[in-house]
Order: C-alpha cells, then structure tokens, then sequence
C-alpha cells in the first residue's frame, strides 16, 4: 500500500539547547505540530501532495516564530522581502517568487505561479503585481513587523554585514537560538506523488535584492517523482552554488543512490567543501522521508502513515 508521509524544516543553525528557553521551545514545537497537522490533514484526505505542502508552508508563514511571511527578516532598507517556491514531482510544474512584498503567503504567490501563469519565476514589483491581478492576499507593512527581527536589524543595519538570521540578544533573551529561519515542506500522497516547497524572508540586512537559494528551483528547491522531492535551508550562496536539491535528485537518478544517501553525500561531504551550513528534508516516491542537517540544529518534523510522527530541534533528537 502507499506510504503517505510529511516532512516540514523551520529552518537549521545553530540552534543549541542552552540557548533556549522551556517557552519558546515549546511555542517552536508547537508551531512545528500545527504545520504537521495541517499538511497531513491534506494526505489523509486524500489531496495532492502539492496541496499538502502548501498547507504546511501556510501555517509556518502566518507563525511569527519563523523567518518567512509574518515575522520575515529586514533587508538593508528595513523592509521585508520574500522569496517563495514550489514545485510538483508529477509533473515538473514549478512556479517561484522573489523579493515580494506585503504578501500575506509568498507560497500561495509561487503556487499561483505555478498553476494560472506561463512562467516559473517572477520577481519584485512584476510579481506583486501579479499578486494584485489574481487577488492574493495583501497585508500592510505591520502585518508583517515583529520587535524581535526589527532588533536583530537595527544591530546589523550600519555595517555591511548580513545575517543568517543570527540573533544578537533582544526579545528577553528568549530568542537567543542562532538559526536561518527559513521554512519548507515535502510530501508524498497517496497516489505515490511528490512535492516539495520552501519560503524566506532571506537574510537579515540582505542588500542590493540578493535572493537566496531557497526559490530557485534545483538549488533550495525540487521534486520529481522519479526521484526525490527536496526542501533546503541554510547559507543559501553555497547551496545554490552546489544546486543542492538537484543534485540529490542527480545522485539518486544516475548513482543509484536512495533518499538518505543522497542527501547525506549532499549535506555532509559536499556542502560543507564550500563552508555550506544548513540542511535539507526530502521524501521519494514510496513515501520514504530523510531529514539530514550539518549545523547544531533544525526545526523540523516528520509524520506518515507507517507511524512516524516526529518533531525536533536539536541535534540530538532523531
Ligand atoms: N537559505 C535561506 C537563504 O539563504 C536562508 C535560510 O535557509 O534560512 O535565503
């Protein structure tokens, strides 16, 4: 029978328990359970894999915990801009965003993209205008503020240096995890199709509209049903460098690779060559699910319907 199955990451850093507060770890678990349920929800109803993880991302943007939608990061100009992608494996569909916004979900954007568009990817003013046109869903500016972020910026903001969504001090020392933030989701459903998908507010104090890796389609992004669904989070220069998700997809199809072998010469033998931190989570065709990371930590999570129903932070959870 087909193994349905979820995946989610919130991002992966230096995460380190002694940095964490029993709060905010819970308020991050949580976030992490909701995002689950809510993809999940979709498989079991027998949805589109595609559908599942937009579910996810949904529920992980509107979270102000993570770095994408609601609580995105600052650029050098102290505005939020987003990036978004999603792919479908039964198809090579794919649709992507970059540097939007006030979108209230850049993913509900890049699946709009994907679906009622002749394109894959579509930045800045083009693509919010786009979003006009098909009527998603627009938020002012303060929809999007969190104090904490706005700290970390203001930190940041004089020098030239950006910032993978370290945390300085701020917000009472509760959110004192160094972390990317990023978040991303992959499924199977039960027609054995794959999906995967990942949305950002980058980086903090990013300048001169740098994107990053997660939506360029291959790089931080990628599904195929032949192979491997794939969603990536991290230093995104070396994972675009590397084309990271593809090469997953490349190892499995010409190597003969599996998911977790796949993944794992990616994340730990050829990312950290180019001082790649981060990780990745990744699903095949059988419903199989890999979370594979090389930094201290990684929001994450896993369920499917052989009974896996996991999430975690540290390095140390499984
Ligand atoms: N990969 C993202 C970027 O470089 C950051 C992250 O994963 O948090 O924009």
């Amino acid at each position: 029978m087909q193994k349905i199955s979820l995946a989610i990451h919130g991002g992966a850093g230096t995460i380190l328990k002694e940095d964490m507060t029993p709060e905010l770890e819970k308020a991050y678990l949580k976030g992490l359970e909701d995002a689950l349920s809510a993809g999940y929800a979709v498989l079991e109803e027998g949805g589109s894999s595609a559908n599942a993880v937009k579910a996810a991302i949904v529920i992980l943007e509107d979270n102000m915990l993570f770095n994408a939608g609601r609580g995105s990061v600052f650029t050098k100009k102290g505005v939020q801009e987003m990036d978004a992608a999603i792919m479908d494996g039964k198809d090579l569909s794919a649709g992507a965003v970059a540097g939007v916004r006030n979108v209230r979900n850049p993913i509900e954007l890049a699946m709009e993209v994907m679906r009622n568009s002749n394109h894959v990817f579509l930045s800045g003013k083009g693509a919010n205008d786009f979003a006009i046109k098909q009527g998603i869903k627009l938020e002012p500016d303060e929809f999007f503020f969190s104090q904490f972020r706005y700290d970390q910026w203001k930190q940041l903001r004089d020098s030239d240096n950006y910032s993978l969504d370290h945390t300085h001090q701020h917000l009472e020392e509760l959110m004192k995890d160094k972390k990317f933030g990023t978040v991303g989701a992959v499924a199977c459903d039960c027609n054995g199709n794959i999906a995967a998908a990942t949305s950002t507010g980058g980086m903090t104090n990013k300048k001169y509209g740098r994107i990053g890796d997660s939506p360029i389609i291959g790089a931080g992004t990628y599904a195929n049903d032949k192979t491997c669904a794939i969603s990536c989070t991290g230093h995104g220069e070396p994972f675009i460098r590397s084309v990271a998700a593809y090469d997953v997809s490349c190892l499995m199809e010409y190597k003969g690779m599996n998911l977790s072998e796949a993944m794992n010469e990616v994340v730990n033998i050829k990312l950290p060559k180019l001082d790649g931190e981060g990780g990745m989570i990744g699903v095949d065709a059988e419903g199989n699910v890999a979370l594979v990371f090389n930094s201290a930590g990684m929001y994450r999570g896993a369920r499917s319907s052989d009974g896996t129903n996991f999430v975690g932070i540290y390095k140390d959870n499984v």
